[in-house]
């Protein structure tokens, strides 16, 4: 399935890919690494340097039911309006 690329720096692990991920109906997308599956909510909090606030955005799909994960589609990323925020897809 195609990935959008939101960001090519995972601060975590040096090395994955970024990308838009749909979790469930009514829930906003979020950002997963496909290398160390770390997780933010937006495209700022990725380059945090803030120890604290960077843990904070760091919870793998805490509460969320991940049964239905999978990468976002473009129609989905379109919808949320946030395709300004891929920088490429893959
Ligand atoms: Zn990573």
């Amino acid at each position: 399935m195609e990935r959008y690329v939101a960001s090519t720096r995972c601060p975590v692990c040096k090395a994955g890919l970024i990308c838009w991920v749909f979790t469930a109906e009514h829930l906003p997308l979020v950002l997963m690494c496909d290398e160390c599956h770390s997780v933010w909510k937006t495209p700022e909090g990725i380059g945090s340097t803030d120890p604290l606030s960077f843990t904070g955005e760091v919870q793998p799909f805490d509460g969320i039911d991940t049964s239905g994960v999978r990468w976002a589609t473009s129609k989905e990323i379109t919808k949320a309006g946030l395709m300004a925020t891929v920088i490429g897809h893959e």
